[in-house]
C-alpha cells in the first residue's frame, strides 16, 4: 500500500501509554452504542449524483492519475503524550489511512448530496476514557457512535500479526477503515436505527442484527479500500492481505482459536466466510448501495 501518498489527517490524537499496556485482545473489533431512532432501513435508496473519483480529482479512463501530493511531515498529532509509545511508523501510516478515508467519504457523500463529517481517531495504549466508558487493549479497536471516535490501541496490530496471522500495511488499514464505516453508519442514521431494533428483540437477534452491522462495516472498509484501488494506490498483495485480516477476525476462527468449538448463534461479528466476502462486494464495487447487509436474507 503506498501509504505515504495518503494525505495526512489532522484527527489524530495520540494519548500514548497510561501504563497498563499488555493485555490481550480477545475479540474482532467492536462498537459501543448509545441511544438512537427507528426501524433498520436501507441505504437502497441513496443515489449516486456523481462519480466520487471525479471528485477525487481523479478522473477515470484517460484523465490521467492524480495521486495527493506528498507532504511534508511536521511532527505531532495533538497533545504530547505522557510516554510516547506508538511507534512513529505505526502513527504516520494509521493518520494517513484516515486521511485517505477522509477524503473518498467526503467525496462519496458530496455525491449523495450530503457532507462528510469526519471521526477523531485516539491511538492509546494500555487503557483510556471515552464516552462509551473505558477503553482497554482487551476491548480491541472499536468506534464510541457517542462522541464520534475511533479508539485504537496499535498493540492491536501486533496481535493482527502474530495471533490472528494477517500481517501488512493493509491488513491494519482495513481495521482503520472498519471502525470508520462505523462512523460511516453513524452519519447515515444506521446505527440508531439499529441501536433501536436491538433493544426491541432477544440476545439471539440482537448478536444477528449485530452481525449485519458488522458487515456493513466491512463492506464500507471495501468501498473505501476500492478508490485506493482505483488510484493505484493498493500494491500486489494488498487485498490479499485485507482479505485475510477480514477472515482472521472472523467470529468461527476466534471462537475455534480460544474455545475449540464454534458456536454460530453466538457470532458478533460474522464468519470468516461472511466477513471476506462482504469486505469484497464493497472492494470490487466502491458502491455503498451494495452493502446493505440488512435487506439480504442471510447475510
Ligand atoms: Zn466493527
Amino acid at each position: 500500500m503506498r501509504w505515504g501518498d495518503f494525505r495526512r489527517s489532522d484527527n489524530v490524537e495520540d494519548r500514548g501509554d497510561d501504563g497498563s499496556s499488555g493485555g490481550g485482545f480477545p475479540g474482532g473489533g467492536g462498537i459501543k452504542l448509545t441511544g438512537g431512532a427507528i426501524v433498520i432501513v436501507v441505504i437502497a435508496s441513496l443515489l449516486f449524483g456523481a462519480d466520487p473519483l471525479q471528485m477525487l480529482g481523479m478522473l477515470t479512463g484517460d484523465g490521467g492519475q492524480a495521486p495527493a501530493p506528498p507532504q511534508s511531515a511536521p511532527p505531532g498529532y495533538g497533545p504530547a503524550p505522557a510516554r510516547p509509545a506508538v511507534r512513529d511508523e505505526t502513527k504516520e501510516m494509521v493518520a494517513r489511512v484516515l486521511g485517505d478515508t477522509e477524503d473518498v467519504w467526503g467525496a462519496v457523500f458530496k455525491g449523495l448530496g450530503s457532507r462528510y463529517d469526519p471521526p477523531k481517531l485516539i491511538l492509546f495504549r494500555g487503557a483510556t476514557q471515552s464516552a462509551c466508558g473505558r477503553a482497554s487493549a482487551a476491548v480491541g479497536p472499536f468506534y464510541c457512535s457517542a462522541d464520534r471516535e475511533v479508539y485504537l490501541d496499535t498493540a492491536f496490530f501486533n496481535d493482527l500479526t502474530k495471533r490472528f496471522g494477517a500481517p501488512g500495511d493493509f491488513a491494519q488499514a482495513y481495521v482503520v477503515a472498519h471502525e470508520v464505516g462505523h462512523h460511516v453508519q453513524n452519519l447515515m442514521g444506521i446505527m440508531g436505527q439499529y441501536d433501536k431494533a436491538a433493544q426491541r428483540t432477544d440476545a439471539r437477534g440482537r448478536n444477528a442484527l449485530s452481525v449485519r452491522l458488522e458487515l456493513q462495516a466491512d463492506c464500507f472498509a471495501g468501498v473505501w479500500g476500492h478508490y485506493a484501488q482505483r488510484r493505484n494506490l493498493l500494491e500486489p498483495g494488498d487485498v490479499e492481505e485485507g482479505l485475510r485480516a477480514a477472515a482472521a477476525v472472523g467470529d468461527d476462527r476466534i471462537q475455534q482459536a480460544t474455545q475449540g468449538r464454534v458456536a454460530p448463534e453466538s457470532f458478533t461479528h460474522g464468519s470468516a466466510q461472511q466477513r471476506t466476502h462482504w469486505f469484497r462486494v464493497g472492494l470490487d464495487s466502491g458502491d455503498v448501495r451494495n452493502c446493505d447487509t440488512f435487506a439480504a436474507r442471510t447475510p
